[in-house]
């Protein structure tokens, strides 16, 4: 029998909607990224794709991209990434979660594992460039697949704004220096973009309708 080895990737919505999070599969294999929700709705997603979940990383600390990673991690004995310079968001802003319904994060539950600047292997044969981005949060992460040529944004850069700079440990200059990186970059026009919100762009519609990405 031949083993479908295809990679995917897809935003998905758990409920109640409100941030984009980003499922990465490879045959029965899958990834997680910026896990919103409860974890049990994800345990359920999982279960009901017959999905082996390898490994959970969020582009920052804010509650509402890693509300479900801590409990997910623990109930699937998986590693949970995150810059430990967001560690101490963990716990913070429950009230967000709140308003959602959403159980709270505890600052005793599993802790994440560090990861910077680099180009790693999430999946066999499937790799992740990181990129760090601080502004929006001190520890903020973009994730490119060079191979796909996909773009996990975070809450860096929007539709056509940018994310907030006004919360614990945010800083407007650096959120302008991280946009100039990318843009420094120049990944292909055609670079699909996932942000933490709303709906995906490419860099070439960034380029034409988010002022700030020069
Ligand atoms: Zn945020």
């Amino acid at each position: 029998m031949q083993k479908n080895n295809e990679v995917k990737f897809e935003v998905l919505h758990l409920p109640p909607t409100n941030t984009n999070s980003l499922l990465v599969t490879k045959g029965t294999d899958a990834v997680i990224f910026d896990p919103w929700g409860r974890a049990s709705d994800w345990e359920k997603v999982l279960l009901e794709r017959g999905l082996k979940l390898r490994a959970i990383y969020a582009t920052h600390g804010h509650p509402d991209h890693i509300s479900a990673a801590p409990a997910l991690a623990k109930a699937f004995n998986v590693d949970w990434f995150l810059n430990e310079k967001d560690n101490y968001l963990i716990g913070w802003g429950n009230e967000i979660l709140d308003m959602f319904g959403i159980p709270h994060i505890h600052a005793g539950f599993k802790k994440p594992i560090n990861i910077s600047n680099g180009l790693i292997e999430i999946l066999p044969d499937l790799d992740m460039e990181i990129l760090e981005s601080p502004g929006h949060t001190p520890g903020g992460l973009m994730f490119y697949f060079p191979e796909y040529n996909i773009l996990l944004i975070g809450d860096t850069l929007f539709q056509e704004s940018i994310g907030r700079c006004d919360f614990p440990g945010g800083s407007e200059q650096q959120i302008f220096d991280s946009i100039h990186k990318l843009y420094e970059m120049k990944l292909d026009n055609e670079t699909y973009v996932v942000h933490g919100h709303g709906m995906d762009t490419t860099i070439g519609w960034l380029k034409k309708n988010n002022p700030f990405f020069k």
